[in-house]
């Protein structure tokens, strides 16, 4: 069902699709290669969610849909098509969506593009991480850097006129440099957004193996250091404008589903490991495709046979407290530069943000880490950089206990 913005609450939605052509040695996604012959059974099933969950949705209107992964662009015309329609058949969709969908450059063609924008899809996020051969070489990554432009120029021909380009700096051993390089390329190609993020070395990956074993070195922080000031900096030169530690955007391009997350908005999640913060709980499917598929369908068959669905068999463990909660709307609004507001945060948990971060708070802006600014706690340029610092003294453990609310 469309319709034009009303005053229904928002909700956004997150579509997972969990498969890859190959792993990449740093990825500590909810990503597989070699499920192909899953994806017969996963397309309905992530149809049957959307379907369980849309009675608990009936009030809101989705504003944002994106197709994350795993790599999405792999999925056939088809299973898009029916994922987007039951979307559309069971959800109040605004017209102005933002249609989002995680693409590979190493497999797409343009009449693959040209597919997608005619289903509604409308802003892709472009993997490129690199736009050196040997660099993508390293990271796993299947395609050239002339390939990641051919994939770009061929979804302009296609018609997308909202692209982001996903990169990643503070490779191992990339000299400030090599960095530069593949920043000017991007922004050769004049993206709307541009998502640059540092490499992290992920427990469990690949990566991290080799690092532990010696066989390759960690990324060096002084170096990282650099590339992060420059990134600011030129970019800021170039018209882009920073609204998140890793994301910069032309004026009004900023990715609407990604500031629900980062402003704790409601979203709901579909698909295996999908995370949700849907009616004041945070939660998350399980992990495994497979498992998914299964509790899926025995949860649909079971609305079919009594008209009642345990969602909750879905689920993973996940069921964070309020501590929790306080803690992911600071860790999560602090990586917004604006920052966290002070009233909302207030009016939310019924308590101040000093109740119960006061002593990190005090600490962090003693280190020129954070600072207040009309009414707004925000990490401060130095902050940008250290955020981590910041957002270890955040977490739930180091909360001081609030101050019980007068009645
Ligand atoms: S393509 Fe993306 S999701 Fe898939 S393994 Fe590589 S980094 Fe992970």
């Amino acid at each position: 069902m469309h319709v034009t913005t009303t005053s229904r609450p928002a909700l956004a939605l997150y579509l997972h699709i969990p498969f890859c052509t190959a792993k990449c040695g740093y990825c500590d996604f909810n990503s597989y290669a070699g499920l192909d012959h899953l994806v017969p059974e996963y397309t309905p099933a992530l149809v049957r969610e959307l379907e369980l969950w849309a009675p608990a949705a009936r009030e809101f209107e989705v504003r944002t849909v994106f197709f994350g992964g795993g790599t999405p662009s792999l999925s056939s015309l088809d299973d898009l098509a029916t994922i987007a329609e039951a979307v559309r058949a069971n959800y109040t969709v605004a017209d102005d969506t933002e249609w989002s969908l995680e693409a590979n450059p190493g497999e797409l063609t343009l009449e693959h593009l040209q597919g997608m924008r005619a289903l509604g899809i409308n802003r892709l996020s472009i993997g490129v991480q690199s736009l050196h051969d040997d660099e993508l070489k390293m990271l796993d990554r299947i395609h050239t850097a002339d390939r990641a432009i051919e994939a770009i120029e061929a979804a302009r021909t296609a018609g997308f006129d909202n692209l982001n380009i996903d990169l990643i700096f503070g490779l191992i051993d990339q000299p400030l440099a090599r960095w530069q390089q593949t920043l000017e390329r991007a922004l050769a190609l004049r993206p709307e957004h541009l998502s640059c993020y540092a490499l992290t070395v992920e427990p469990g990956t690949a990566l991290y193996y080799q690092v532990a074993k010696g066989i390759l070195q960690a990324p060096d922080g002084d170096i990282v250091a650099d590339q992060y000031d420059w990134t600011r900096e030129r970019l800021a030169a170039a018209g882009y404008h920073q609204y998140e530690i890793s994301n910069w955007a032309l004026p009004g391009r900023e990715c609407r589903h990604n500031l629900v997350y980062w402003r704790a908005d409601p979203y709901l999640g579909i698909g295996a490991g999908a995370h949700s913060f849907f009616a004041g709980q945070r939660f998350a499917n399980v992990d495994a495709p497979n498992k998914y598929v299964e509790l899926v369908n025995a949860t649909a068959e079971e609305r079919r046979t009594t008209g009642r669905a345990t969602m909750q068999q879905i689920k993973g463990g996940e069921h964070p407290d309020e501590a929790t909660l306080r803690s992911d709307a600071m860790i999560l609004g602090l990586r917004l530069i604006e920052g966290v507001d002070a009233v909302e945060f207030a009016s939310r948990f019924g308590c101040t943000v000093e109740d119960v971060f006061g002593p990190a708070v005090a600490k962090h802006i003693g280190y020129g880490l954070l600072e207040w600014a009309d009414g707004r706690l925000r990490l401060t340029e130095r902050g940008l950089l250290l955020s981590n610092e910041v957002f270890i003294d955040l977490l739930p453990d180091r909360e001081t206990e609030p101050a019980p609310t007068e009645a």
